[in-house]
């Protein structure tokens, strides 16, 4: 989908955090780069064409979203049973903003992060990301997509227990880049990986099987391995929910300084208000629909 592609190496020896995006990878997030995504979404600029009752009139795609969603619609059915979730949510990220979608259980926070990362489609609406409707893509674009320019962190994790923790941050890599490919830069994206690790706090654990880490542990590999094809954007779906509070403000810590040092953009859905707060902007997900966004 786009050619955002990020090879490049942090360095072996860069700083603790900043920058998560290589100078060679500087298409994202430069001004170039932001001049066109302005320009592509101009070029594509109309107002929602659907008309269903709960809709706000009007909403259209916006040019300073990084990541938007118009009228989301989706209901799973089983059976003869209609269980409606999204009603017509309307959400717009903006570059580097650190938001938190809040929600109690089942208000379909899970169901909303898993559309806007593009592993489910939506029923009705539209999803834009730097200036390309992505809900409708093929499933090809769509892989692409997940594994070059969105990050994905989960409530449990989801490491391949077989790996250590250097091996699943390098798993994506593999495939992004193909066998080849990896077996020839492989050295260099040994060398990145490790420094991703350092980065979250991970440095004396690189060898360590998921089951030989804590929980906070495992989410910070989760977060490297997220993080290691420099995504333009880091969607989390209650990354501290499974852990205890101060482990878990240990994470949310994690993300704010990513946030702030790296210019990361992160939307997190989470069911826990003190986490929440400690966002750039809070929204509510209630009903079916987000409030205050
Ligand atoms: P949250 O993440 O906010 O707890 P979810 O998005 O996981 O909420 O779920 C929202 C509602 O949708 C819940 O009532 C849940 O039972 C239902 N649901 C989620 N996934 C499915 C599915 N695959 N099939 C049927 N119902 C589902
Ligand atoms: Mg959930």
């Amino acid at each position: 989908m786009s050619k955002h592609r990020t090879a490049s190496p942090a360095g072996p020896h860069g700083p603790t955090v900043a920058p998560l995006r290589s100078q060679a990878n500087d298409g994202a997030g430069s001004p170039a780069h932001a001049a066109a995504t302005t320009t592509a979404m101009a070029a594509t600029h109309r107002t929602r064409p659907s008309t269903a009752p709960n809709q706000v009139a009007g909403s259209s795609v916006s040019s300073e979203a990084l990541l938007q969603a118009i009228n989301l619609r989706k209901t799973y059915r089983k059976g003869k049973h209609e269980v409606p979730v999204l009603r017509g949510v309307d959400l717009e990220v903006r570059p580097g903003e650190l938001m938190a979608v809040i929600g109690q259980s089942g208000s379909g926070k899970s169901t909303l992060l898993h559309l806007l990362a593009t592993l489910d489609r939506p029923d009705d609406g539209e999803i834009w990301f730097n200036g390309q409707r992505i809900d409708n893509a093929s499933t090809r674009q769509r892989d692409r997509l997940r594994n070059r320019q969105l990050g994905m962190i989960f409530q449990f994790y989801h490491l391949l227990p077989e790996l250590t923790a250097l091996e699943n941050v390098l798993a994506p890599l593999m495939i992004t880049h193909g066998y080849l490919s990896y077996r020839v830069q492989r050295r260099r994206l040994v060398e990145r990986a490790k420094t991703l690790l350092e980065t979250v706090g991970l440095a004396e654990r690189l060898h360590h099987r998921p089951r030989e880490l804590s929980g906070g542990e495992m989410q910070r590999a989760a977060i490297a391995r997220a993080l290691i094809t420099e995504p333009q954007i880091l969607l989390a779906d209650e990354p501290t929910g499974n852990l205890d509070g101060r482990t878990g403000q240990g994470i949310m810590e994690l993300l704010r300084s990513l946030n702030s040092q790296s210019n990361l953009t992160i939307v997190m859905v989470t069911h826990d208000s003190a986490i929440a707060s400690q966002a750039d902007r809070v929204v509510q997900l209630v009903d079916g629909q987000v409030s205050g966004s």
